[in-house]
């Protein structure tokens, strides 16, 4: 057998309301409440009525007179349903000059008038209401729609507005804009992301000749100043997959990586175009590929992913070729239990990780100098396989040589993200 609810026609207006409710409406109908809120108290019932639609029917129902629409003298919302003309101007000035499309609202309200409205559920008997606040911040959003010709709902909002009821005022806050794709870095003096200064932190002192930075610029600074210009933005965070050393290039199809850009004013930006800018901005030091609109979904997938790595090592050791491939092939074929390296502790737990090598061999050599192609797990340190890190790397190519190799230069050829 179907329930009633079943034989209603889609958009049909419902009310049933049973002796139970015409009880509960009977109890509040001497309590000083407005239309709004004597209707809510039942707003969880039927479909199609507005909360004063509601009370107007009780009233007929009871044969009471329909109380105040106008909602100033109300016992419980204290006028905060009559207030439209207050909120929305002042939440189209709060957000003067800004650009957006989806938005969110939400209000802030005196707890003790949620409170008394709780109470107030249980004094009359009902079993129906719906909350000031949810109530508000829907009709609200309803009527800033209207106003503004955007649209309201929670997902993905690039505003958020907060009416604060108590002190008549509405916050705004912007919602970051996410750009993503892959960088490549063609220069081995320029760190991913902006490093502070060790000595001030940050602030400017004569170390960093004011500027706050150990570096001048960084991956992050270069791919974000057009896309700071585009938006009007305040900041930007910058969320890389990993990250290769200062010294190291990042060739190949580049690494993936996520720009947040807070507080933009300006949301409708030719992202392709932008992102082609950064190389010729950068004199070619960066690249900046594959750019597309992102979302902070986005920030988790590169954050949460361990792809493997290819690499070319450059590295100097006095040894004949034969016996560096042989080195090559033992080291490569056993897990390396690799303690975190000295140059990284002080940011890092001293651990020991068991890591692999994938794929390892050597692609030219001539006299004491060779260049080695592999591929390792995600977290493998490189460096420290090849040199040994003073016994730190168990097995290393210099340890399994028995004889000191330096790292002359080491390049990322490629993230395998998408494998
Ligand atoms: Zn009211
Ligand atoms: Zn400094």
């Amino acid at each position: 057998m179907s329930g009633p609810e079943e034989t209603v026609p889609p958009g049909a207006v419902t009310f049933p309301a049973d002796t139970k409710v015409l009880g509960a409406a009977e109890k509040a109908w001497t309590l000083g409440l407005c239309a709004e809120c004597l209707g809510r108290l039942f707003g969880r019932l039927g479909h199609g009525l507005s909360n004063p639609e509601r009370a107007h029917r009780l009233a007929v129902s009871l044969g009471r007179t329909v109380p105040p629409v106008e909602t100033t003298g109300c016992t419980l919302c204290r006028g905060a349903f009559d207030r439209w003309e207050t909120w929305i101007p002042r939440a189209v000035r709060a957000a003067e000059g800004v650009e957006w499309q989806r938005f969110a609202c939400g209000s802030r309200w005196d707890p003790e008038i949620l409170a008394r409205e709780e109470t107030l559920w249980v004094d009359v008997g009902t079993s129906h209401g719906e909350s000031a606040r949810g109530a508000f911040n829907r009709e609200w959003g309803k009527r800033l729609e209207t106003a503004t010709g955007t649209l309201g709902g929670p997902t993905d909002p690039e505003i958020v507005f907060l009416a604060d009821l108590p002190v008549g005022r509405v916050e705004v806050t912007l919602q970051p804009l996410y750009v993503r794709g892959r960088y490549r870095k063609l220069d081995r003096t320029i760190p991913q992301t902006r490093w502070p200064c060790r000595r001030c932190g940050g602030i400017g002192c004569d170390t960093c000749a004011g500027t706050g930075k150990t570096y001048p610029t960084s991956v992050e600074e270069i791919v974000a100043a057009p896309f700071l210009d585009a938006t009007h933005g305040e900041g930007t965070r910058f969320h890389g997959m990993g990250r290769e050393d200062i010294d190291a290039r990042m060739l190949g199809r580049g690494r993936p990586f996520v720009l947040e850009i807070r507080r933009p004013k300006v949301r409708s930006i030719d992202v392709a175009a932008l992102a082609r800018s950064v190389a010729e901005r950068s004199e070619g030091k960066v690249e900046f590929l594959e750019a597309r609109a992102a979302g902070s979904a986005d920030v988790v997938r590169v954050k949460e992913a361990s792809p493997s790595k290819s690499y070319r090592v450059e590295f100097s050791v006095e040894a004949p070729v034969e016996k560096i491939k042989e080195a090559v092939s033992f080291a490569a074929s056993r897990a390396i239990a690799q303690r975190t390296p000295t140059r990284v502790a002080h940011r890092r737990s001293d651990l020991v990780r068991e890591r692999r090598i994938l794929d390892a061999r050597v692609v030219a050599a001539s006299s004491g100098r060779f260049t080695l192609d592999l591929r390792a797990e995600a977290g493998t340190y490189i460096k420290e396989w090849v040199e040994g890190d003073g016994g730190r790397t168990e097995p290393s190519l210099a340890g399994t040589l028995g004889a000191p190799v330096k790292v002359e230069a080491l390049d990322v050829l490629e993230i395998h993200d998408e494998e």
